[in-house]
């Protein structure tokens, strides 16, 4: 209970993977806006997500002259959400910010998340506008991510939202009673009710640096979207192989209709290769389908550490 005295009024959570770049110029605009919005009990917790450049050392020096900068570092890279996760995890404030390192998700945001959350929300959430700077494909794949998880997911995700919000503790709490693995805080946070605004902002351009989600890791993530809020996906088989029933079942009368009334009944290799081909696609896209759910079910039954610390400033790590 102690801890809830001492409790800072807001925390900043901020993923970090190789953004040596990005530390000081960030901290700067996050308490100018802080003290915009007469906040002067916070703290700023870095989780470096197993960076191999300087993150760790800029953090270190921040740390040496303010006290409320907080770190963690991992053993390795786990990956944004784990950051996220583990951020969630140690933050103590009263509301908690969560928002990147690059500063694409501007800072002077930070007044109106709090204006709105003093106002009783308990989430703030943020919906990017799409500027000219985003590039075509970054465009075009997050449309089709969401319009896709939209789809798929029991729960609607606005175009635009990503992990840039404010959370209130009460909401952090309930977010921490959240074990699987995996966690797509996205599709999560949309479902668990309570009052929910949602901002609009204008990304700025990356700060320095590149890009941390590489094609592959962008692939997953949008894989672990789907999976993780919805099995509707296994119900693709269903829907196919009872169409494809129906096909091979009309093709049957046509194959029997050739052979008894024609005389083109020895050319069937063409159609009958394709349809092999075809159904062997199919069987192994579906069960691809269902290994992902498999994998998943065994990657939870072992019950394993998201994220493994090697070292932080926290006093109760
Ligand atoms: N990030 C991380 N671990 C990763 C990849 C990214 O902690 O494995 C952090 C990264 O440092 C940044 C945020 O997640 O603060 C978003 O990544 P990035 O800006 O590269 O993604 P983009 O904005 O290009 O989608
Ligand atoms: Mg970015």
């Amino acid at each position: 209970m102690n801890d809830v005295l001492k409790s800072p009024e807001i925390s900043i959570v901020v993923p970090t993977y190789n953004e040596e770049g990005n530390i000081y110029k960030l901290y700067e605009q996050i308490v100018e806006n802080l003290i915009a919005s007469s906040i002067k009990d916070y703290e700023i917790i870095y989780v470096d997500d197993g960076s191999s450049d300087a993150s760790l050392k800029h953090i270190k020096e921040l740390n040496a002259t303010n006290p409320k900068v907080k770190f963690i570092t991992f053993s390795k890279n786990f990956g944004h959400q784990n950051a996220l996760r583990a951020g969630l995890d140690y933050a103590k404030g009263n509301a908690v910010i969560c928002m990147d390192a690059d500063l694409q998700h501007p800072p002077e945001l930070i007044p109106t998340l709090i204006k709105y959350w003093e106002a009783g929300n308990k989430v703030v959430y943020t919906k990017r506008k799409n500027t000219n700077d985003l590039s075509f494909f970054k465009k075009l794949s997050s449309k089709m991510f969401y319009k896709l998880v939209s789809y798929l997911s029991e729960t609607k995700l606005e175009e635009g939202t990503a992990d840039f919000r404010l959370l209130d503790r009460s909401v952090v709490e309930v977010l921490k009673k959240f074990n699987e693995n995996n966690l797509f805080y996205r599709g999560i946070i949309p479902g668990i009710g309570f009052k929910q605004l949602g901002v609009e902002y204008t990304p700025n351009e990356r700060f320095s640096g590149t890009t941390k989600y590489t094609f592959s890791k962008m692939v997953r993530f949008a894989l672990t979207g789907i999976t993780s809020s919805s099995a509707k996906p296994l119900y693709f088989s269903i829907y196919l192989g009872a169409f494809l029933a129906v096909c091979s079942f009309f093709y049957g009368l046509y194959a029997i209709y050739v052979s008894l009334y024609t005389t083109e009944a020895v050319a069937g290799w063409t159609s009958t290769i394709a349809s092999i081909l075809f159904i062997g696609g199919i069987q192994l896209m579906m069960i691809g389908i269902v290994g992902i759910y498999l994998g998943k079910l065994f990657s939870e039954s072992k019950k394993r550490p998201n994220y493994i610390i090697e070292e932080s400033n926290i006093s109760n790590i």
